[in-house]
């Protein structure tokens, strides 16, 4: 058991900052393990025995939701790549030889590598979308590992995609069939997995009718929702207009794959109809702002239509605060109607995401709900209270605050010092990412 003691507690969705309080927090092998047991006054005289962990801010955790831990190896990366002049021709002169060159290992130390950096910064739970072309077969399970090693939560899916023939597919497929299986069996032997399924695909312009028919039959088989990039850039949306006469968010509505657990990444270019469409089923839309602004593909600007928001990185790196700050201020550079607050909602959906797939309550500190925390450390200039928390994490905390990062009950960072061994965890990396980087010279 873990008391914080004479903590406030933030709360981001509806926005509070608490009276000082404790939280007491069940861990591995304890009653009511990996959940918040109590929120209240003294906690320490009720659960003699605890740990007790003096005071600060206390939040829930951080939620990513999308991003691709195969590319952690790939920062200042060294590699003869031609100038691209448009988004398809940046996929094939850096990211497909990128995700062609990766191998299980490199995987497993670019995953180790992402997630020790996101859980530094006060991200608990992870939705990743993953591509190894060469190395399909098992991959979601060294995903999985690398995400219980670190002791982080999350959702993985494999993307698959036509762009290598219709083998390619299919082994795709098969491989988010395969972790689906490994998943209910985990859950069927009494266990609780940390990371779930989803049903990956790469985008609307790499899949052929036959192989979204394919995925189409994975989400129902599954129970699980699809991933995919749709209308990232321009291309996308023109293409499936062009070539299968339908708008993107429509033709995967046919097929039967637009669901309440489907996220769908980026959607720069869907139209208002293909909106509202997305509402009408209740479809995530993961925002990546930097990554938006680094690809050039332009700014989405009818974000603040969608209903169901969540922000990620799509592989940038892993900090969340600062991927909620590039969303507020590109948001803001576009003169949009959104303010800090409906970007702290968005920041705060993620949870929603794991609710509907790991079960339980995700996002607040109270009674019953996930003990995933972050212990912040933080001497606000100015009063810290309910109706600024968003403008307070726009321009103020940062992940330099991180003191201490609990998941499932169990601290995967604490005082600053995390329980995975992160030297070790960089010359691992470091030593990968020179095989990484050859193998994408021989692409
Ligand atoms: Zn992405």
């Amino acid at each position: 058991m873990t008391i914080f003691e004479d903590v406030c507690v933030v709360s981001f969705n509806p926005p509070s900052v608490s009276e000082s309080c404790d939280v007491a927090c069940a861990g591995k092998g304890e009653p009511g393990e990996g959940t918040i047991v109590e929120v209240g006054k003294r906690l320490a005289a009720k659960y003699p025995g605890a740990r007790r962990v003096a005071g600060a801010y206390l939040s829930p955790g951080l939620v990513c939701g999308h991003t691709h831990l195969y590319s952690a190896l790939a920062r200042g990366l060294l590699v003869a790549i031609e100038p691209s002049k448009d988004f398809a021709q940046q996929l094939k002169n850096l990211w497909w030889r990128l995700d062609r060159a990766i191998d299980l290992p490199i995987l497993e130390w670019s995953a180790m590598a992402g997630l020790a950096d996101a859980a530094m910064c006060g991200v608990t739970s992870i939705v990743d979308h993953h591509a190894s072309p060469e190395a399909i077969d098992g991959s979601l399970s060294v995903l999985k590992s690398a995400y219980e090693q670190i002791g982080v939560r999350g959702l993985v899916c494999y993307e698959t995609t036509d762009r290598n023939g219709p083998e390619g597919a299919q082994a795709g497929i098969a491989e988010n069939l395969r972790f689906a299986r490994e998943v209910d069996n985990e859950r069927a032997s009494g266990r609780e997995p940390l990371v779930d399924g989803m049903i990956g695909a790469h985008a609307g312009f790499t899949i052929g009718d036959a192989t979204l028919a394919a995925l189409a039959d994975a989400v129902g088989s599954t129970g699980r929702g699809i991933h995919i990039h749709l209308a990232e850039d321009k291309y996308d949306a023109v293409d499936s207009r062009h070539r299968f006469g339908s708008d993107l968010a429509a033709r995967l509505d046919a097929a039967g794959c637009l669901t309440p657990r489907s996220v769908i990444g980026h959607g720069v270019w869907l139209s208002p109809s293909e909106i509202e469409l997305m509402n009408e089923r209740g479809v995530y839309l993961a925002h990546n702002a930097r990554s938006n602004m680094n690809n050039s593909v332009g700014y989405n600007s009818l974000l603040h239509r969608h209903a169901k928001v969540v922000l990620g990185t799509d592989g940038m790196c892993a900090d969340m605060l600062e991927e909620f700050k590039f969303a507020v201020f590109r948001h803001r550079e576009s003169q949009g109607p959104w303010w800090p607050g409906e970007f702290l909602a968005c920041l705060d959906r993620g949870n929603r995401l794991m609710e509907d797939y790991l079960g339980g309550t995700f996002g607040r500190v109270e009674r019953g709900a996930r003990a995933d925390l972050v212990l912040w450390d933080y001497e606000p200039p100015t009063p810290f209270v309910g109706e600024n928390v968003a403008g307070h994490l726009a321009f103020g905390l940062s992940a330099r605050s991180v003191r201490s990062v609990m998941v499932n009950g169990n601290f995967i960072v604490e005082e600053r010092k995390p329980a995975f061994d992160l030297a070790r965890i960089g010359a691992r990396a470091r030593e990968e990412t020179r095989r990484l980087w050859k193998r994408m010279e021989e692409r």
